[in-house]
């Protein structure tokens, strides 16, 4: 009797055998519904056998294979289990977290896409050619093929033979239609600047097979030029592109300058704010080799590409690639991974690389790709800061910034203040009693939003009204305590009461819409004053905007997180290249109690190297990465103590294998110990090397989840921990 081995999406690391009378080997990588404990459960059949592991008089049949849309692809199957591995994730989970959920219901397909538009597929092209027995399905695949245009498959029903359309979509035969694309006309792309040219020249010169790139380019050089020129060459080969961004709420301009490049490639774009049949429909394409240019967020590296030939990843730095929940995998390591797996190239591109990735482009494991101009003639901004110690702010704003801003406004141009806090401010407190509003659910403060007058908490989202007097001690002259961007806006409003002031954060710009609008009263010169944070840092063009001060960046120059300053630099590198894009130029103002600091000097030259150079150093004297490799094991319970008693076990356990040269820190509470009502600890483990730590961590993990634990014990492993 056949088993089918299936992944399935439940914290437990193993596969489960199922009966499937029917199985073959094309059912391998097909997603399957189960029994699953009194319910039922979606996964996806990983293997056949013929023995079942368990006794197999209690194995039970499976319920339904979704043979609807081709099988995931052998490599496909080889990208999660290597996922898996590395992340020391069950199988299903990364799984279920790879596959659109509409995908993954075997029920689902067919209902989301109620009515595809369909064409003939390449497979279903060579059916045709091949001389075999007439059938059904071929009768109704030479229909389509003669007309030549794709159909609505409830059009394709209606043919003769059109009762096979299901049949022909299950070999592959028919498979839906790429995107409405070939309507606007190509856009123009610009003559290449010399440096562009010469990293194009570059990267075609290397010989076929897998390389990793670095392209380190200031911002406003042109980088996006270089990977749509890169992506045309393997378009023109055939192959599938596949391109990363960190946020596409952020990136609608790409999305548009990629489609108008090239018109009559497909497409795709997948994310986690697409409806579940868009993602599910994008997916397939992919699969099916019908989309051109998979562009995603990190989500997207889970596509399945048949003709994947290239793969580009937008602003590696940025921490949006790496997942904070879950399988914790970094969308920028799988895709050098699934490069190295194809023998492709991968572009990682950025201003401010990680210093992860600009380590290893000195150390030679990346090959370095520099573009040291911006690609239209403008300079680069000045960069100054204002020693602050000695003044008196309003409101936080310093004299020079005002008059910074009021000689914009005189010109007509555009200014921005960069504060990477949003709400009024940070916290409410009482003067006379010292009350200070903090999370009920949380180790952390409530934040004044004065706009819709409530208390919230930036952690948990929880949120109630704004007390009007103290809740401890009465007294009605309670105050909001520290600036976030909404009292920064507040106060510029009124000290220029007739400049248009607009505020761009989280909270003015929770959708897509939202945004896209935010980012087109900017265009149309429909805002003076910009008030935003880091949103505001991420690659857009603003022509008009001349001016940016940075407010309230110090705080990151102290903090306890060995990254911070990298972060810091990044963010401050990014929001000043947004100042003089157009041919005006821009200035970059950074209100500071340190203007010594050495972050600050190399900030003012643009000297990102000098910078990373500094930091490495530092990390490798204090023994961080990328000079060690890291894994966290975390733990949550509604008390501490469970917490943490726990990580002591677990060390206790990880004391008795672990091999000489790893380290085992203490378990400590999460800076932030509390959250959403419950109390986080964590324990750090170390290595030199990554080959000891990997091979003990996947020894420690299986063991831990054989180990009875306290009820409401939830636990983690973090493997390269972004936030330690
Ligand atoms: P980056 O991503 O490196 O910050 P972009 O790719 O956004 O830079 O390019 C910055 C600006 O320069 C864009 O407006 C882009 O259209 C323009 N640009 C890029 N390459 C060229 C070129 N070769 N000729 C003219 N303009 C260019
Ligand atoms: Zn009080
Ligand atoms: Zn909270």
């Amino acid at each position: 009797m056949p088993y089918v081995r299936v992944a399935l999406p439940v914290p437990i690391p193993q596969v489960f055998d199922y009966i499937a009378e029917d199985a073959g080997e094309t059912d391998i990588g097909r997603c399957v519904r189960v029994p699953f404990g009194r319910g039922e459960k979606s996964g996806l059949i990983v293997a056949l056998s013929a023995a079942a592991e368990v006794d197999a008089a209690r194995l039970k049949p499976v319920l339904h294979i979704q043979r609807e849309v081709p099988p995931l692809p052998q490599d496909w199957l080889g990208l999660v289990d290597f996922v898996a591995r590395y992340y020391h994730a069950p199988l299903g989970e990364v799984v279920a977290l790879a596959l659109p959920p509409g995908l993954r219901r075997a029920d689902g397909v067919s209902g989301e896409d109620e009515d595809p538009l369909l064409v003939v597929s390449d497979a279903g092209w060579s059916a045709l050619q091949a001389v075999r027995r007439d059938s059904k399905a071929l009768t109704l695949l030479r229909e389509l093929a003669a007309t030549g245009a794709p159909m609505r498959r409830s059009v394709v029903r209606e043919l003769p033979q059109g009762a096979a359309v299901g049949d022909a979509l299950r070999r592959g035969w028919l498979a839906p239609a790429p995107a409405a694309g070939g309507r606007e006309r190509m856009a123009a792309a610009p003559a290449l600047t010399a440096e562009q040219s010469a990293v194009i020249g570059e990267v075609s010169a290397a010989p076929p097979g897998f390389r990793a790139w670095l392209l380190q380019g200031v911002t406003g050089s042109g980088k996006t030029e270089v990977y749509l020129r890169l992506a045309q060459q393997v378009l023109a080969g055939g192959g599938q592109v596949l391109m990363l961004v960190p946020e596409i709420a952020l990136t609608p301009q790409l999305e548009r300058r990629v489609a108008q490049r090239f018109p009559a490639a497909n497409v795709v774009s997948l994310h986690s704010a697409l409806a579940a049949g868009a993602r599910s429909r994008g997916f397939v394409q992919a699969l099916t080799g019908h989309a051109d240019i998979v562009l995603g967020t990190r989500l997207a590296v889970f596509a399945p590409l048949p003709r994947l030939g290239l793969i580009l990843v937008d602003e590696e730095h940025d921490a949006s690639y790496k997942q904070q929940e879950g399988v914790r995998y970094s969308a920028r390591d799988v895709a050098v991974w699934r490069a190295r797996q194809h023998g492709v190239s991968v572009v990682l591109g950025s201003a401010t690389p990680s210093l992860e990735s600009w380590h290893h482009a000195r150390g030679g494991r990346y090959a370095p790709l520099a573009l040291n101009q911006r690609a239209v003639a403008s300079a680069m901004p000045a960069v100054r800061c204002i020693d602050t110690r000695r003044l008196r702010l309003d409101e936080g704003l310093s004299p020079a910034l005002q008059a910074a801003v009021a000689a914009r406004l005189e010109r007509g141009e555009q200014s921005l203040v960069f504060l990477n806090r949003r709400g009024y401010a940070p916290v409410l407190s009482c003067p006379s009693c010292g009350w200070i509003s903090r999370c009920p659910h949380c180790s952390a403060n409530l934040v004044v939003h004065l706009a819709d007058r409530r208390l919230r908490c930036h952690h948990c989202g929880c949120d109630g009204p704004i007390p009007h007097a103290c809740p401890s001690c009465g007294d009605q002259d309670i105050r909001p305590f520290g600036r976030g961007t909404q009292r920064i806006e507040a106060r510029l409003a009124e000290l220029f009461p007739r400049a248009r002031v607009l505020r761009v954060d989280r909270d003015a710009a929770r959708t897509r819409a939202q945004w896209e609008s935010l980012l087109a009263t900017i265009a149309d010169g429909g805002a003076d004053i910009l008030v935003g944070t880091q949103m505001m840092a991420k690659g857009h063009d603003f022509p008009q905007l001349t001016l940016v001060g940075v407010i309230g960046a110090d705080a990151s120059l102290h903090a306890a997180d060995f990254r911070a300053p990298e972060r810091l630099f990044q963010q401050l590198m990014q929001v000043g290249g947004r100042a003089g894009r157009g041919v005006l130029p821009g200035e970059v103002l950074i209100q500071t109690e340190y203007p010594a600091h050495p972050l600050y000097q190399h900030l003012a030259r643009h000297d990102f190297d000098a910078f990373a150079r500094m930091a490495l150093q530092e990390r490798r004297a204090a023994g961080f990465p990328p000079f060690t490799h890291q894994a966290m094991l975390r733990a949550d319970a509604p008390a501490l103590d469970d917490a943490v008693e726990f990580l002591r076990h677990a060390r206790r356990l990880a004391e008795e294998r672990a091999p000489a040269g790893l380290r085992l820190y203490d378990p400590v509470p999460m800076r932030l110990t509390r959250l959403a009502r419950r109390e986080r600890a964590q324990l750090l483990v170390e290595a030199d090397h990554r080959g000891p730590l990997q091979t003990f961590l996947a020894d420690w993990v299986a063991l831990l989840y054989r180990q009875r634990t306290a009820r409401e014990l939830r636990w983690q492993i973090d493997v390269d921990p972004l936030d330690v």
